[in-house]
């Protein structure tokens, strides 16, 4: 074997080829291109996925985080509080909603938004709080449910996790998703969705999506909106893919048990009590993490840093440092190394992974 690639798109999109030229065929014949039947189905096949009465097809994961937040009347003025590990967008949808995002800290054994911490971010502008299910693990939402704040969950790496029993917007408010090519369930482009058991809510979101008019009078901005579409094509392949996504999932937590199970020296990421982790990344802590990469790439293993600067210290955000010690995830930022874990990874390939580790 010459090499393990971190991820190969190229391999999902060859093994299912008829379907998704079917999917194509499908969406031309019919000549709806955007806000047709495709995405009619695929919002009711996906909330029902999740276990909620709603689903909202959107542009991105990005724009579901910023029109969930406006949905439940969060804007300007009202502070935000969310992890600082994220990853930038879940940043960058709270500024779109107008809001201000408040970083808190994250949990030392699951890496996600640590209840102590949130309560020391608490002012009383905070008008919501955003845990980010990062890399496929619900954060502790009961730990969060005590503040009495409204819950928007960033579910775009936990297609499929469960907290509790319950999928990521059954739990809480709602959550946003994104359907970016990479993710559990990706799309062959830009994609996302809200999902929530709010009727109100939704009718909100398909009026923010759309220039803020409603469905049965366009034309007329009631409220101010934006254009942010889920297109038909786009949807069609999603419906076809979800049906197949728990079989991906179980796939990702059988590779993920090798990794457990086989690794040495390196820090595994931890499974917290009543989650289902959804494996979108395996990700380790390594000591030296220069060395640890430079060793794997010797032997063709491709790593990649899901996130290698916390937000307070990315050059955009350095306004975001606040009083909150956020120590956990600065030293997580300097440590952290993700390991290729998809469901078309073979065998033969996670055992070079783990030799490759393993190796002195
Ligand atoms: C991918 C991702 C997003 C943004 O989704 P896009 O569809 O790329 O806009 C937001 N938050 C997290 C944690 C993500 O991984």
């Amino acid at each position: 074997m010459t090499g393990v690639p971190f991820l190969d798109l190229g391999r999902q999109a060859a093994a299912s080829r008829e379907e998704l030229e079917d999917a194509f065929a499908t969406v031309l014949v019919g000549g709806r291109f955007v806000g047709g039947p495709a995405l009619e189905r695929f919002e009711a096949e996906f909330a029902a996925y999740c276990g909620v009465k709603h689903a909202v097809g959107l542009n991105s994961g990005t724009d579901a985080i910023a029109l969930a937040l406006r949905a439940v009347d969060i804007g300007r003025g009202d502070e935000v509080i969310t992890a600082a590990n994220t990853c930038v967008a879940t940043i960058t949808g709270i500024v779109a909603a107008g809001a201000t995002p408040v970083l808190a800290d994250v949990d030392e054994e699951t890496w996600t938004l640590d209840g102590e911490s949130v309560e020391a971010a608490i002012t009383p502008r905070t008008r919501a709080l955003m845990p980010v299910h990062l890399y496929g693990q619900c954060a502790d939402l009961n730990a969060l449910v005590e503040f009495g704040v409204p819950i928007v969950e960033d579910a775009a790496q936990a297609h499929g996790a469960e907290y509790r029993g319950q999928r990521p917007g059954g739990f809480a408010d709602g959550a946003a998703y994104s359907f970016y090519p990479t993710k559990n369930l990706g799309a062959l482009g830009d994609g996302g969705a809200v999902v929530t058991n709010d009727a109100e809510v939704a009718v909100r979101l398909r009026m923010l999506r759309s220039h803020g008019e409603r469905a049965e009078a366009r034309g007329v901005g009631v409220i101010v909106g934006v254009n942010s579409r889920l297109d038909e094509i786009q949807a069609e392949i999603l419906t076809r893919r979800l049906a197949r996504l728990d079989e991906g999932n179980a796939r990702r937590r059988e590779l993920a048990a090798r990794y457990l199970s086989e690794l040495r020296g390196v820090t595994l990421p931890a499974e917290g009590e009543g989650r289902l982790h959804a494996w979108h990344l395996f990700v380790v802590l390594a000591e030296d993490r220069d060395a640890f990469r430079a060793k794997l790439r010797n032997r063709g293993v491709e790593t990649l840093v899901h996130y290698p600067v916390p937000i307070h210290r990315q050059p955009a955000w350095t306004h975001l440092a606040g009083s909150v010690p956020l120590t956990v995830s600065e030293r997580l930022c300097e440590r952290v190394v993700s390991l290729p874990l998809y469901p078309e990874l073979t065998d033969q390939e996670l055992e070079h992974v783990i030799a490759a580790v393993n190796a002195r």
